[in-house]
């Protein structure tokens, strides 16, 4: 693995491709999206042929404000895996995470890791990381400027989608200094905010609204208040007619609680038997060593992972890494 860092030789090995598969990662959100459809714009300006692809759907909620026509599934996919001579991902710390993408690249694929994460393993071949960086659209940004590329207002659309979704609209810890001239500057390019914040945020269904209804009626804290979570089962789906796009933000609900310091989020995944946990903190409790500790990964205040087994027995285990972490009652 070459831990080469080196702008330059980044960008120069880029121009030394023609075809590139883009991906990012499984149950992809907008700031992995909006990173790589800005990519994958920038690649075309200069003249080379990319396929965007991920292992899950488009977003049927992200329609609203940002492009699905250039996206692709794995099953869409005609050219043999040999025509892809490098693979580029966005906000991946780690190459699993592009789910079964990782099945069509073979060990002659030159990998570009564009991304943001602390916990990010410098799996590509040449890595492109920030861990300070609000978001992977900030990273991209970053080498648009770098290239001396002028940005179109489309992509400067999807960087800005980026960056203030994986700022909770610029409230999070990462919101910087510098996130915000880079959201100044993308806005000087003629995006409208307004148009995009209403897009984006005020698309709620009626099941939506009833999935939530179902799910605040059983949030659980400990004594102290200090955790709080809450299980979805796939029956709160059913009966609420929603989605699981549907519940993504709902663990933002678990932080609004005045003395919650760590959040956690459990849905029960389609495979049975296993459950994708989110978690948040408040403060200074680092949520990333949870997830890592059960082999995911993510932010210090915002990191996930998959559990196998039931809802309750991740529960537990859960409580018991977070008692033993952080010995909050
Ligand atoms: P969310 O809770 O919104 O799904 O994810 C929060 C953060 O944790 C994101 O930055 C995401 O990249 C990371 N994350 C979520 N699930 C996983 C996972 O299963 N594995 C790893 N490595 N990171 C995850
Ligand atoms: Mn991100």
């Amino acid at each position: 693995m070459n831990k080469n860092k080196s702008f330059r030789a980044f960008c120069r090995a880029l121009s030394l491709y023609d075809h590139f598969l883009l991906s990012c990662h499984v149950s992809p959100e907008a700031d992995s999206i909006g990173s790589l459809l800005a990519m994958d714009s920038l690649l075309r300006r200069l003249g080379k042929k990319t396929t965007v692809i991920c292992e899950d759907p488009f977003p049927q909620r992200l329609e609203a404000c940002l492009s699905s026509k250039r996206w692709k599934m794995l099953n869409e996919l005609q050219k043999p895996q040999s025509y892809f001579q490098a693979l580029i991902t966005t906000d991946c710390p780690t190459l699993e995470r592009i789910g079964k993408v990782r099945d069509i690249i073979t060990p002659d694929t030159v990998i570009f890791n564009i991304d943001h994460h602390i916990s990010n393993q410098f799996f590509g071949h040449f890595n492109f990381v920030r861990p300070k960086a609000s978001a992977c659209g900030e990273v991209v940004f970053e080498i648009f400027k770098r290239m001396r590329m002028t940005i179109h207002k489309e992509e400067a659309k999807n960087l800005y989608i980026a960056i203030m979704t994986d700022t909770g609209s610029f409230k999070y810890s990462n919101t910087t200094v510098s996130c915000h001239r880079v959201a100044a500057e993308l806005i000087s390019l003629g995006i409208d905010v307004d148009k995009i914040n209403d897009a984006f945020y005020s698309t709620y269904s009626l099941s939506r609204i009833h999935l939530y209804s179902r799910l605040l009626s059983r949030v659980k804290t400990t004594p102290s208040g200090k955790i709080a979570w809450v299980g979805m089962k796939r029956s709160d789906l059913s009966h609420s007619g929603a989605t699981y796009e549907d519940a993504e933000g709902f663990i933002d609900f678990l932080k609004y609680l005045k003395e919650v310091k760590v959040a956690f989020f459990m849905s029960e995944m389609k495979p049975d038997r296993q459950v994708k946990v989110s978690f948040r903190a408040k403060g200074n409790y680092d949520v990333n060593k949870i997830a890592t500790y059960f082999h995911g990964g993510g932010h210090l205040k915002a990191s996930g992972c998959v559990l196998r087994g039931t809802l309750h027995q991740a529960e537990k285990a859960i409580l018991n890494c977070l008692h033993q972490q952080f010995r909050l009652g």
